[in-house]
């Protein structure tokens, strides 16, 4: 039998005896390796270990740590191949979108090394002593970022590179000075273990500590619980759905002592079309929509998940033309049959609400593992009175909402959940008309889309991703961008130090 193991740190690890091996979902097959679950004690090694390293790795310079993230991504390039194979044969993604994703990957290793070359991402203020000050002497007080503590990073089942091993979440805590283990997501344990052994092999090439980073493969409830709780891990990121973001929410909160948890769970995404971009530009809206809709087999989490316009005889055409390209695009394979049942469980629930009508869906037998598209429509008033159909759906599916008039519109948009995203596409004529939609999605979302699409998230440092629970577990911060390294840190300030016992960036010159 061909087994996986569990990095911690530079060591392969397999002394448990639970086993389980990942699918292939075009074939519909298990992979041939069995990856073997981390025991209580190996998950303790890890942690351990990591909280050996951090001792050393908080006091690594930005400057080395940057050569870390950039020989990680030079270690991911360098699985060639390799790495898009088994990429593909875990997740029935196509090989250009691994191809896509490992190349985002390494961007934002690179740009998180670019980003520690330098001090200033820690906001370092200086105030310095007034010792004549009246009526009292003001003391010298200077403020900085420090790191953390040992991390858990869990990865995404919808982007097995970019949100997984060497991530966005690994990337940030790695750049912010913090240790990191993995859990790695049940589907993708081939790939999370080639991606760590580059890891490790970057980490003893620059030198890091071992235990700098672990790899853990497992059940979430067991490994991913098991190191949610343990004292020394200090905060965790995750991706995925509610039910287990919130979950580990609740653990870490209910710990002795709490720890945040970055959760992005779900988002449906509102997407408003005004009626005068309806009637000049309908078409083109429906073969936008319909691509961003199908992309990745819409197991995005900025998928555009509801559509709200104004009911009219122009609004019912563009209902209709979307649906049917949308169902004009091929199906595609989605990540796993979990998903897929889940994508047929939730599309089914929406669409036997009350007032709900399935405008067109895929029809016939479609291979294993391949999702059926689908496009269905409701009043404003059905969709107001029944939260069922709020629900998020993960895959190719949209629910347009037919409002009365704006006032319902934008009653709907108040009575939303938070959402990582909102769009409004509209023309430039009813511009003075928009403050008040523009005003009630900045209270419910993170980003506002103007005239575009969801799907596609810009890897820089105005990028926000996170927004209002349930969107993510803390709006304040982003899971996407340079500034993701903020949710790793915390403030500390030195007062009245010596020059000498400052840190360096802190110091007089
Ligand atoms: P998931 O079930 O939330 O799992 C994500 C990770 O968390 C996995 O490693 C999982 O381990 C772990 N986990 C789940 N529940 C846990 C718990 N109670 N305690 C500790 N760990 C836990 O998400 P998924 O596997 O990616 O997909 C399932 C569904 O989530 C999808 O069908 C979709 O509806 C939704 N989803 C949404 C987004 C989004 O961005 N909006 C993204 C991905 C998924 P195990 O795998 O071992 O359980």
């Amino acid at each position: 039998m061909i087994t996986g193991k569990n990095y911690i740190g530079n060591k392969l690890s397999g002394k448990g005896t639970i086993v389980h091996k990942t699918i292939n979902p075009k074939l519909n097959i298990e992979n041939a390796t069995a990856f073997i679950e981390a025991t209580d004690n190996e998950i303790d090694e890890a942690v351990q270990l990591a909280w050996e390293a951090f001792k050393i790795y908080r006091k690594v310079s930005g400057k080395k740590r940057a050569t870390f993230l950039n020989a990680i991504a030079d270690g991911i390039l360098a699985l060639d191949q390799k790495l898009i194979d088994i990429f593909t044969a875990e997740s029935g993604l196509p090989e250009g979108r691994a191809i896509g994703e490992r190349g985002r990957t390494v961007f934002q290793l690179r740009s998180f090394a670019e980003l520690i070359s330098k001090e200033d991402w820690r906001e370092n203020t200086i105030d310095k002593a007034e010792p004549n000050r009246e009526p009292l002497p003001k003391e010298d007080l200077r403020k900085t970022l420090i790191p953390l503590g040992p991390v858990v990073v869990f990865g995404a089942s919808n982007f097995p590179l970019a949100y997984s091993t060497a991530g966005g979440d690994t990337a940030s805590a790695l750049a912010a000075g913090c240790p990191v283990i993995v859990k790695a997501h049940e589907m993708h344990s081939g790939t999370s273990e080639l991606v760590a052994s580059a890891i490790i092999k970057a980490a003893e090439k620059t030198g890091m500590p071992n235990g700098v980073f672990s790899n853990l493969v497992g059940r979430g409830k067991i490994v991913g619980t098991a190191l949610a709780n343990h004292p020394k891990v200090k905060a965790v990121g995750f991706t995925g759905s509610i039910a287990g973001g919130r979950a580990l929410f609740n653990l870490a909160s209910q710990r002795k002592e709490p720890i945040p948890v970055f959760a992005e769970m779900g988002s449906i995404n509102p997407v408003v079309i005004t009626p005068a971009a309806i009637a000049n530009r309908y078409e083109e809206i429906a073969s936008t929509y319909a691509s961003s809709i199908t992309l990745g087999t819409g197991q995005f989490c900025t998928n555009p998940g509801l559509i709200l316009t104004i009911d009219s005889n122009e609004t019912q055409d563009f209902i209709k033309d979307l649906a049917e390209k949308t169902i004009a695009i091929d199906p595609q394979c989605m990540l796993h049959p979990n998903i897929k049942s889940g994508f047929n469980k939730n599309s089914s629930s929406i669409t036997a609400q009350s007032g709900v009508e399935t405008v067109a869906k895929i029809q016939g037998k479609l291979k294993d593992n391949y999702a059926a598209s689908q496009i269905a429509s409701v009043s404003g008033t059905e969709f107001l009175n029944n939260p069922k159909t709020h629900q998020e759906v993960f895959g190719p599916f949209s629910l347009v909402v037919k409002c009365k008039d704006e006032e319902e519109l934008i009653e709907i948009i108040n009575g939303l959940e938070g959402q990582l995203t909102g769009t409004i596409i509209a023309e430039e004529e009813e511009y003075s008309n928009l403050e008040e939609i523009i005003d009630t999605l900045e209270n419910r979302v993170g980003r506002i889309i103007f005239n575009g699409v969801p799907t596609g998230v810009e890897v820089c440092p105005s990028m926000q991703h996170g927004g209002p629970y349930p969107a993510s577990t803390d709006s304040r911060f982003t899971a996407v961008g340079t500034n993701s390294i903020k949710r790793w840190v915390r403030p500390i300030s030195y007062q009245s130090f010596p020059n000498a016992l400052l840190p360096k960036a802190l110091k007089n010159i």
